[in-house]
């Protein structure tokens, strides 16, 4: 910063040569994230509500209530009749807003991790799939857990039986993941949730990804098997509207089944319009919960129901295409992520060789291979070309 002000134009000048820097979605070049490219009507309500602070709600009653609309309206399409949870910045949050939840329940009935006794102090213990989002190494450093991670089956979906083994007394909760992070895959989620019913152990499902599509691809009439609160194990859910929601970033969602389960972690707010806060932030945007609300709105179950079905159609075509250029697919997809590899060619050098021609995949680590995320910017003639590129690097290489 100058000591003199700067004029507005020169400043937006600067800013475009930054901005410019940057890739757009539009472009349909970015293929490796769960992220795409929000609504322009959400991003004009984002804007509208700026100034809105729910770390102290009694100044922006409306902004709460619309918070408890949108979090009922989400919870609907989750099987649950009244929801209660927040907006928040991500599944990264919202997951730690979980284990915290998980791990403060779990201390007050079974004693678990209480470190005024300290005699019986024991680490607490959570058990997540191989495949879970790394904001679990997160949650478990910051609330000073073990975390365990159980096999995946040939499917690359959590083995029933590893979870089973990995449950001790010392187990404060289990993950189940409906869309993973790299491959998409959806874990079974019922049995995990009998199971936790069975040991009476807190069931935390991430559907950060796959929570806005799962619930409409059945209105197609795919067949996926149920992983919400329909399911009676199931305590709480991750949720992102910023990835298939379409909403602006921040935006996501932790949606639980009671209201203890926010008590649980409530600390007194004493110089605050509220009296408690459950959440992990103090001072809190507005803007995404009133985004979120406005473009749930204005797509409604059929726009997202028809979105989730164009990226499974594309998913679909880009599969089947890969699979005739020889490459193998590591699973068939469950949700709209495709991950290849070549038999001939270094997963890492195909990457690379994507990238010269422009292209911005990554690269899964389990197994490692090529990820593609067929998000809603990506479109039909995006994939041809897209394929065009993967036989130029064929021939360049000299594979049939
Ligand atoms: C993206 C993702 C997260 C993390 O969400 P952020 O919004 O990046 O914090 C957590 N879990 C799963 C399954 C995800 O795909």
């Amino acid at each position: 910063m100058d000591n003199e002000p700067i004029k507005k134009e020169e400043i937006l000048e600067k800013l475009s040569e930054f901005k410019n820097q940057n890739l757009n979605y539009s472009d349909g070049k970015i293929l490796g994230s769960m992220c795409t490219r929000s609504d322009p009507f959400s991003k004009e309500v984002f804007c509208d509500f700026l100034d809105s602070n729910l770390g102290d709600p009694g100044l922006f009653k409306g902004t709460q209530t619309l918070e408890e609309m949108v979090i009922d309206d989400i919870g609907s399409f989750l099987s649950l009749e009244k929801s209660f949870g927040n907006i928040v910045t991500g599944g990264t949050e919202a997951n730690l807003m979980a284990i915290r939840s998980a791990r403060n329940i779990t201390r007050k009935e079974k004693g678990i991790g209480d470190i005024n006794n300290e005699n019986e102090y024991t680490i607490p213990e959570i058990i997540v799939p191989r495949s879970a989002h790394f904001s679990f190494k997160k949650a478990a450093d910051l609330l000073n857990l073990k975390l365990i991670e159980a096999d995946l089956d040939e499917n690359y979906r959590v083995d029933i039986e590893s979870v089973k083994n990995n449950i001790s007394e010392n187990t404060i909760a289990i993950v189940g993941i409906a869309g993973t992070t790299e491959l998409g895959m959806i874990d079974p989620i019922k049995e995990l949730s009998d199971l936790a019913t069975e040991k009476n152990i807190y069931f935390h499902v991430d559907a950060a990804f796959g929570g806005f599509s799962i619930p409409f691809l059945n209105d197609f009439g795919y067949e996926i098997p149920p992983f919400d609160f329909a399911l009676e194990g199931v305590c709480s859910i991750t949720i992102d509207p910023h990835k298939m929601g379409l909403a602006p970033i921040p935006s996501g969602c932790i949606i639980f089944r009671e209201k203890k389960y926010l008590d649980i972690m409530a600390v007194k707010s004493p110089y605050l319009t509220s009296k408690e806060q459950s959440t992990i932030v103090g001072t809190r945007l507005g803007a995404p919960v009133a985004a979120t609300w406005a473009i749930m709105q204005y797509m409604g179950r059929e726009g997202y129901a028809k979105n989730a079905n164009e990226c499974m159609i594309n998913t679909e075509f880009l599969a089947d295409a890969l699979f005739k250029e020889d490459f193998e697919l590591i699973t068939e997809p469950d949700l709209n992520i495709v991950a290849f590899t070549h038999p001939e060619i270094n997963t890492d050098d195909l990457a690379d060789m994507l990238e010269k021609k422009g292209w911005r995949v990554s690269v899964s680590s389990y197994p490692k291979s090529v990820r593609i995320v067929l998000m809603q910017h990506i479109k039909y003639t995006h994939l041809i070309d897209f394929l065009t590129s993967i036989r130029e690097i064929k021939s360049d290489l000299n594979i049939r």
